[in-house]
């Protein structure tokens, strides 16, 4: 997102000189910098046994589960959302996390942090913002996740981690 207007104090931002990226809209009041940077946004598979955890949330896919996500929020690290979102999102404890790699959402402005993670423990407790969250078997779970496409490539890359050798579906 490109800033014209400081959003703390509403003056109208210049361009200044930072480092080697160029001019960057710069309020003088506040003394920051407004980058066009991306949000930044976990994507995390939870994995037990041959099971992996996933969600069903109508507002993003009507037939389709998704897996647990979450934007990064200011003053934490990216592993601290990762435990926050996984224990809000499902009342579980997760360890052993495994980063995955990037995904630029470019609709969104969103850079999506792929993480597998091991679960650690707790009873799943769903939370309100979510309508169904369970264990799906992992050689179902692309199946299921049939509109979620950034979610697929996570689950292929999450089977061939671990050793699956069907990395599609093959249900029509
Ligand atoms: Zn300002």
């Amino acid at each position: 997102m490109k800033f014209n207007y400081c959003p703390m104090c509403g003056g109208k931002l210049e361009e200044r000189y930072s480092w080697d990226e160029g001019g960057v809209p710069y309020c003088p009041k506040d003394d920051i910098f407004f980058f066009d940077t991306p949000k930044p946004c976990i994507i995390v598979a939870v994995i037990k046994g041959d099971d992996i955890l996933l969600l069903k949330q109508s507002y993003i896919y009507k037939n389709s589960k998704v897996l647990l996500s979450g934007y990064v929020t200011n003053g934490e690290t990216v592993e601290e959302t990762v435990h926050r979102e996984v224990l809000e999102e499902s009342g579980l404890k997760v360890k052993d996390l495994k980063y995955l790699g990037s995904q630029y959402v470019s609709n969104k402005e969103i850079i999506m942090l792929t993480f597998m993670a091991k679960y650690d423990g707790g009873k799943i407790t769903k939370s309100s913002e979510v309508e169904f969250v369970n264990w799906s078997k992992l050689e179902n779970a692309i199946c299921e996740m049939s509109e979620d496409v950034v979610g697929k490539k996570i689950v292929k890359r999450v089977l061939k981690e671990l050793g699956y050798e069907q990395q599609s579906c093959k249900r029509k």
